[in-house]
């Protein structure tokens, strides 16, 4: 996700490497070099230029303190403006009513009915209410097929109904809900591959029957502009409330998640990545500037681990990262860990330092068994304290595990790299892994 315009920020940074201080003449091509690289994440030029002017300003009224360069400073005021960019704070969702019922609109392919099985598992799982799934999808017999598997897999309830206009399946299923105690209602809308006055009319009429607490606007992030554009035809016509960006797994430019708030005001509330029903997140804008540059979302990872396992390690971890002190048994725990949560690439990515790493890798389980049998092959002295794996040392790594000795040094190299990314990280104050949100 987002690696092309991962490196070329990096590279605009690096312009910067032995400048003492930031000045309008030496700011002036990593600027330059970063507005590219946002039109070429498909970000409209004049947000682009907009976001550019602003760093620019900062960057020129900052008092440079002694113990950050001008390249650190940068990293750190792009990434405040990515997160102001993209909506500043988390958006939550809004289950006021009773039931909530929540309208799911968009073009038809763009993911809706995966995200509306994701909504109703994530509100059962993480918040602990009980939903009914609507398939109002009337026109494609296959869709309605598609939710009810959906809602079997994740053992939640569809409502439909053969022969109901739309309009009139959302409001008995909101009878149903109340006749039955579901707490949130997840309609399911009908698309079109373009916008289309009839589908627009219809859901507008669904949105004047059952007075929706949310409207979730899906898109499908690869489609870059084409999404912020539908995006504000859907929000012209339907006023809705926050948007869903969906196929996060893929390779996605960053234009959708970067300029959609921008342009309609409203806030992305959860990306979906991957086609299983866990694979839905709250879409956290400063975790996002961090994983976009390279920085990983290290917040990400610890939560998604304490998913899995007591809160005791997690705590452990969170407090080592602090105290820079995350060596390579720590590590080894999370890989074995990570290897069980699945989605190995994306968990992977959430290390600071590790994206970029990853671009290029095959990462099927065998890629992991080499970086396990490696640390394996490791005293835990030496997993403790990296430092000393001298040459003699990783000649007998790499016997000892079956590996080239470049995939030993290569290994090494990474794993310092993403202590000194942490390092970095701690001394900007960008991330507080002990203050881990929950809800
Ligand atoms: P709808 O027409 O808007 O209801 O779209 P669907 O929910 O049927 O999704 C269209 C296609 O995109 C299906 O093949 C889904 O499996 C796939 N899809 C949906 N969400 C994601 C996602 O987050 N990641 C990936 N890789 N595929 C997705």
């Amino acid at each position: 996700m987002f690696e092309s315009l991962s490196e070329r920020l990096e590279s605009a940074f690096k312009q910067l490497k032995g400048q003492g201080r930031i000045t309008e003449i030496n700011v002036a091509s990593t600027l330059k070099e970063i507005r590219r690289a946002l039109v070429d994440a498909d970000v409209h030029y004049k947000i682009a230029k907009e976001f550019t002017d602003r760093v620019k300003e900062k960057a020129l009224g900052a008092k440079v303190l002694q113990a950050v360069s001008p390249g650190q400073l940068m990293v750190k005021l792009v990434q405040d403006e990515l997160t102001a960019l993209m909506g500043g704070q988390a958006a939550s969702l809004s289950l006021e009513q009773k039931p909530s019922v929540i309208l799911v609109v968009g073009l038809q392919g763009s993911g809706k009915t995966t995200f509306s099985g994701k909504l109703a598992y994530f509100i059962r799982q993480k918040l602990h209410k009980s939903p009914l799934l609507v398939a109002a999808d009337i026109y494609r017999p296959a869709a309605i097929e598609q939710l009810k598997v959906i809602g079997q897999q994740i053992q939640v309830p569809v409502f439909s109904e053969e022969g109901l206009p739309a309009v009139e399946i959302a409001r008995k299923a909101v009878t149903e809900a109340k006749n039955h105690g579901y707490q949130v209602v997840i309609i399911d809308t009908a698309g079109r591959l373009a916008i289309d006055e009839a589908m627009m009319q219809e859901v507008a009429d669904i949105k004047a029957a059952v007075n929706p607490e949310e409207i979730l606007f899906v898109a499908d992030a690869m489609t870059g502009q084409d999404a912020v554009n539908t995006a504000k035809a859907f929000h012209d016509r339907l006023a809705f409330t926050g948007v869903v960006l969906t196929k996060m797994d893929g390779d996605t430019r960053g234009g959708a998640a970067l300029s959609i708030k921008y342009t309609i005001q409203k806030p992305i509330k959860f990306v979906s990545a991957g086609e299983k029903p866990d694979t839905l997140d709250i879409f956290y804008p400063d975790r996002m500037a961090q994983r976009i540059l390279g920085m990983g979302d290290i917040v990400s990872l610890v939560e998604k681990a304490q998913e899995q396992y007591d809160a005791e390690m997690a705590k452990r971890l969170e407090k080592k990262i602090r105290k820079n002190q995350f060596d390579l048994n720590d590590f080894k725990e999370q890989l074995a860990q990570i290897r069980k949560m699945g989605n190995l690439k994306d968990l992977l990515a959430m290390i600071p330092g590790m994206g970029k790493q990853l671009k290029n890798l095959d990462l099927n389980d065998d890629a992991f068994k080499g970086i396990e049998a490696i640390i394996n092959s490791m005293t835990p002295e030496e997993r403790a304290n990296p430092d000393i794996i001298d040459g003699s040392r990783r000649r007998r790594i790499a016997q000892g595990s079956g590996r080239d000795i470049q995939e030993v040094n290569q290994f090494l190299k990474q794993f310092e790299q993403m202590r000194q990314m942490m390092k970095m990280m701690n001394k900007m104050g960008s991330i507080n892994p002990l203050h881990i949100r929950k809800n």
